[in-house]
């Protein structure tokens, strides 16, 4: 007997027909004799509904109690999942996060899972039942219901495959698997059906929403291979483990992060600790930094740009305003109208003008790059917002024609 973790999406239980056939899918999976434990997030847009309650109510919400509000959206399908297998006649039984032994940090909206204590799940799981596990939530340690990020409900997945000791990890979705890029917008993108986990990272982290960036993280260092499918078609399927140098394309994929603002601090002092100050004010703000770059100086004086996620854009301009001020800069200014375009792949290591392809592309296209950042298996561009998808495809049809 084996012990398979399925995860199901927003989109997989979007309503009530979908959420009666994700139940037949994992009767499905536990006839065959296996034991079978279920993640599931919010139905549909449930998260973003109950994000956009809250700010109604109130425009900066206390965190502690967005928390307990957003955790109630995964609770919702998983009880409503467990009438649906009841009602074919097997047994389940809903766990919200607190009662799964899931424990995190007290980071609200975004914590980190600290430790999972498996005791319960597999006590049910000895009981024959189908356990079902709210996503994206935990408890802390000061006995407050937390959340761990967007898209959270993978984290939880990969963190309870990890510590059952799972034999497969499924990640079902909307789409047929990992593509070359984004198929919603490129519809000539290209299945692959086996990718590494540090392009797997590379993407999430560049904005491939499939899965969550930190969930890519734990299943890495863990070594916890999954498998992102389809809930609705049999046909696709990612597998994603560990690969060699040897076995990897030169360039897997191509991301589109349009999520993205840039701040830029004008005339700063160009002495040493300053990127220290600012970058460290924001990182005890828990503010995720990504590409930065930093002018030549002019008379001890230089401009310095960087970005962040849209979301944390407004709390990281007041954090830079404040600094901008302590250090004298000319100014501080943000700007939203950017996007961030990547590509990915192992073999780029080991190919040199891989990254002058790209750049030629959006030359051609008249595509003004305003930042470069560029890992040994990544290259992304900063550009204006409307050009984004239009690059998207360009560069695309230039590596996966
Ligand atoms: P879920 O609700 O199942 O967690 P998400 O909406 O978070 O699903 O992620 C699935 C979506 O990710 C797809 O619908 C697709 O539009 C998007 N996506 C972005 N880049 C890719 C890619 N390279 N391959 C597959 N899907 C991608
Ligand atoms: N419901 C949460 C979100 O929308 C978590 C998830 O779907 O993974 O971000
Ligand atoms: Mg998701």
């Amino acid at each position: 007997m084996s012990k398979i973790v399925q995860k199901y999406g927003g989109s997989s239980v979007g309503d009530v027909e979908k959420i009666k056939a994700v139940a037949e899918k994992i009767i499905k999976e536990k006839k065959t004799g296996n034991d079978v434990v279920v993640i599931v997030s919010a139905m549909g847009k449930t998260t973003d509904s109950l994000f956009s309650l809250a700010r109604q109510i109130n425009s900066m919400p206390p965190r502690r109690e967005l928390d307990l509000l957003l955790s109630t959206g995964e609770i919702v399908s998983v009880a409503l999942l467990c009438m649906a297998i009841e009602n074919s006649g097997y047994k389940a039984i809903g766990l919200p996060g607190f009662l799964a032994g899931i424990y995190t940090d007290t980071v609200h909206t975004r914590a980190k899972i600290k430790k999972i204590d498996p005791k319960k799940i597999l006590y049910e799981l000895a009981n024959d039942k189908i356990v079902i596990i709210a996503g994206f939530q935990g408890i802390s340690a000061e006995e407050s219901i937390t959340t761990l990020g967007r898209g959270g409900s993978d984290l939880t997945a990969i963190a309870i495959a990890g510590a059952i000791n799972a034999d497969r990890c499924e990640i079902y979705t909307d789409v047929e698997g990992v593509f070359t890029t984004d198929p919603r917008i490129v519809p000539e993108a290209k299945i692959i059906s086996e990718i590494s986990y540090e392009e797997m990272l590379e993407m999430a982290s560049a904005g491939a929403k499939v899965m969550q960036a930190r969930a890519v993280e734990i299943a890495q260092k863990y070594k916890i291979p999954f498998m992102v499918k389809s809930t609705f078609s049999e046909r696709g399927g990612t597998m994603v483990k560990e690969m060699t140098l040897e076995e990897g394309a030169v360039v897997t994929s191509v991301t589109l992060d349009e999520h993205q603002a840039k701040i830029t601090f004008f005339n700063v002092p160009d002495k040493p600790g300053i990127a220290a100050q600012i970058f460290g004010e924001l990182g005890k703000e828990n503010i995720n930094v990504d590409i930065i770059v930093q002018n030549v100086s002019k008379q001890d004086h230089t401009d310095l740009s960087f970005t962040v996620a849209s979301s944390d854009m407004e709390h990281a301009l007041e954090i830079s305003k404040r600094q901008g001020e302590e250090l004298k800069a000319a100014n501080v200014i943000c700007d939203d109208n950017i996007c961030k375009i990547t590509i990915i792949g192992l073999g780029m290591a080991n190919h040199p003008g891989v990254a002058a392809r790209m750049f030629k592309v959006l030359a051609e296209e008249g595509i003004n790059i305003e930042m470069i950042s560029t890992s040994e298996i990544r290259v992304s561009c900063v550009i204006r917002k409307n050009q984004g998808k239009k690059a998207l495809k360009s560069i695309h049809n230039e590596f996966f024609k």
